[in-house]
């Protein structure tokens, strides 16, 4: 059984754009792009984290009850003590992050693309029920992609033995998934650049669940339903609470003439 359609990140269209916005607000993303036309596949390579230290403005647009939006905000606070972001809960709909709570679709977008949105336009979504048990791991999930992190079984080193075959056969028959979008959400790896230093971690709340049945032989991955220590290893150092987290990040320095040549993609595989 497969109740719940998994998350899918806000895609950004124009990578250029993208890229500006990350850079705008944080030049620290550039460090984590890729210059010199490197990139071997097509897949955004810059990160996509916000400004340390800097006040995010979490706003709700038309949420259902004061009930609804206060469990949301319990379970972002799950996040505070690893970032050293200001998680501000406004009441008014313009925010940072704009948060709808509509079924029954999970989504948000990656960092800084939130800023390409519209004002009018949400930047996440969470669409699992108040009373589902996974309730609160959804809204964990939804905002460490609002705070920049990516899908886990997307890690480089992932290396899962995935059963192609029947991921297409469920996704295609089941939830009205093109094949396009089975490959975008599940098969496709990210470059190292987006996960950084951080080794691949099947406990991650950001990684899907993995029925048995995707893969071959015996591999699965449950709903993983708490932030995992290295989920917040990863916060830390891309947003350091103090000098122990910053000395386990020391930021590599890249020089003018690497910037005047960092190149875009285009996002075609
Ligand atoms: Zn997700």
């Amino acid at each position: 059984m497969h109740p719940l359609a998994p998350c899918q990140v806000i895609g950004i269209f124009d990578p250029r754009a993208s890229y500006e916005a990350a850079l705008r607000e944080n030049p620290d993303n550039l460090q984590n792009s890729s210059t010199g036309g490197r990139q071997k596949r097509g897949v955004a390579t810059h990160s996509k984290f916000w400004a340390s230290h800097r006040t995010l403005k979490i706003a709700f647009i038309n949420p259902p009850s004061h009930a609804h939006r206060n469990a949301v905000i319990n379970a972002i606070k799950h996040w505070q003590n690893s970032i050293n972001l200001t998680l501000e809960f406004v009441d008014d709909a313009t925010g940072d992050i704009r948060i709808t709570l509509e079924a029954p679709a999970n989504y948000s977008a990656i960092g800084t693309d939130a800023t390409l949105r519209q004002p009018h336009q949400n930047t996440m979504n969470v669409g699992t029920d108040l009373m589902h048990p996974q309730f609160e791991a959804t809204v964990m999930h939804e905002f460490g992609h609002a705070l920049g992190m990516e899908h886990e079984h997307q890690h480089p080193h992932a290396d899962i033995p995935w059963d192609k075959p029947k991921v297409y056969d469920v996704y295609l028959h089941n939830f009205n998934w093109s094949k396009e979008q089975v490959d975008h959400n599940f098969f496709r790896t990210l470059d190292a650049i987006n996960t950084r230093t951080t080794p691949y971690d099947k406990l991650s709340i950001m990684h899907y669940k993995i029925p048995n049945e995707f893969t071959t032989g015996d591999w699965s991955v449950e709903n993983n339903s708490t932030i995992s220590q290295k989920d917040r290893r990863l916060m830390r150092k891309v947003y350091p609470r103090n000098k122990e987290d910053r000395a386990t990040s020391p930021p590599p320095r890249i020089s003018l003439a690497e910037i005047k040549f960092a190149t875009f993609i285009t996002g075609n595989t």
